[in-house]
């Protein structure tokens, strides 16, 4: 839908080497990183596009399905990452962590250190399609890790307790050289003393038990937007945990739980409504009232209305997440046939029984197979 193609995200080539795509793909992570850039959704979901992009292009098997069949090709369907739902930071630190491994890094890297940041947290959130529709404001309650407020987070009884890690000498970091028959090989890893905090304590805070975080309940507000659909997760950053030993808070996944409407079914951004009508209304025609997101609207019903015929509302669908319009609702027709009848009513039957205008025509309506597929298949 509203995806970019991957090289035009990552600014090169098709034919760009491995080498180009890395380079590339760098530039904008840094650039677009959410420690430069906090707050900024924009950023983030640049930050998020370009990982996605390059996810794809850096492996050959999946940068060849691609070149051969799109964003079909690779599973890209619309609502999937580039819309900010998908892939998380957090997944993509873990998936390319090499390649902000090295080099400067800005908000990251602190006295040296990399930034240590805490876990995400995850919770439902239900909404009825009425909410999807409009868009919802829902006040979250989660238990969450704060940093304390005894010790500042530092998890320390006092300033003075603590120390410069004497292991990393508060890189938080060790470097190890391995031998191996390509030469010496250097790799760096989390300091084991002090987890990567590059700080020990020798007086623990005793609020906090020397943790530096404690567990608190809070209540988020969260704008959760129009169109929405069952599964998708935002992603609220800085709301989740905060790590020990100061750093960065995770993040809040929200995922979305759709309620049930009691009379329209959603597909995509669809609605579909059954209209059940008399056997009289379908021949006669007959006002009618379709219940909408927004009220009940008033449909006419032709005069000699097949039963199966789709009507189509446009426009009164949901909206769509990404602000590409909204879809329709559809009202499939059902000719209610009673399975008993009076004395009375089957006489009336059996006289229109010989009148020709009663007779099964073999010609159904133009297109009806197509729309009838819409309706199921989509
Ligand atoms: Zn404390
Ligand atoms: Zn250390």
């Amino acid at each position: 839908m509203a995806k970019r193609d991957y090289y035009e995200v990552l600014g090169v080539s098709k034919n760009a080497t491995k080498e180009e795509l890395k380079k590339a793909y760098r530039k904008l992570a840094l650039k677009y990183h959410p420690d430069r850039n906090p707050n900024d959704k924009d950023a983030e979901h640049k930050f998020k596009e370009a990982a996605e992009a390059y996810e794809v292009l850096s492996n050959d098997d999946k940068r060849n399905r691609y070149d051969q069949f799109g964003h079909a090709g690779v599973g890209g369907a619309s609502g999937n990452g580039a819309g900010g739902f998908g892939m998380d930071i957090e997944d993509i630190f873990s998936h390319f962590g090499d390649i902000f491994g090295f080099g400067g890094f800005g908000g990251s890297r602190r006295g040296g250190r990399r930034m240590t940041k805490g876990s995400n947290l995850r919770v439902r959130v239900k909404l009825t399609l009425d909410e999807i529709a409009k868009g919802a404001t829902k006040k979250l309650k989660v238990k969450r890790y704060v940093a304390c407020s005894a010790c500042d987070g530092t998890g320390a009884a006092s300033s003075s307790d603590v120390q410069t890690c004497q292991t990393c000498h508060g890189m938080g970091q060790v470097t190890r050289v391995t031998n191996t028959i390509l030469g010496q090989m250097q790799s760096t890893a989390t300091c084991p003393s002090c987890g990567g905090t590059g700080k020990t304590i020798t007086k623990k805070c005793t609020s906090c038990y020397g943790e530096g975080i404690v567990k608190k309940d809070d209540v988020i507000e969260v704008n959760i937007p129009a169109g929405v659909a069952e599964g998708m997760q935002l992603s609220i950053s800085g709301k989740g945990n905060a790590p020990r030993g100061g750093g960065i808070n995770g993040d809040l996944l929200v995922v979305i739980e759709e309620i049930e409407h009691p009379e329209l079914i959603r597909h995509d951004n669809d609605l579909l409504y059954n209209l059940n009508i008399s056997v009289p209304d379908a021949i006669l025609g007959t006002p009618v009232e379709i219940p909408t997101l927004n009220g009940k609207v008033k449909v006419k019903i032709e005069p000699g209305t097949q039963s199966g015929k789709i009507l189509r509302l446009r426009g009164k669908g949901v909206p769509d997440v990404q602000g590409y319009g909204h879809g329709d609702l559809l009202v499939k027709v059902n000719v209610y046939i009673p399975k008993n009848i009076s004395r009375e009513e089957r006489k009336i039957l059996e006289k229109l029984k010989n009148s020709e205008n009663f007779e099964a025509k073999a010609k159904t309506e133009k297109g009806f197979f197509n729309k009838v597929r819409d309706f199921f298949e989509g």
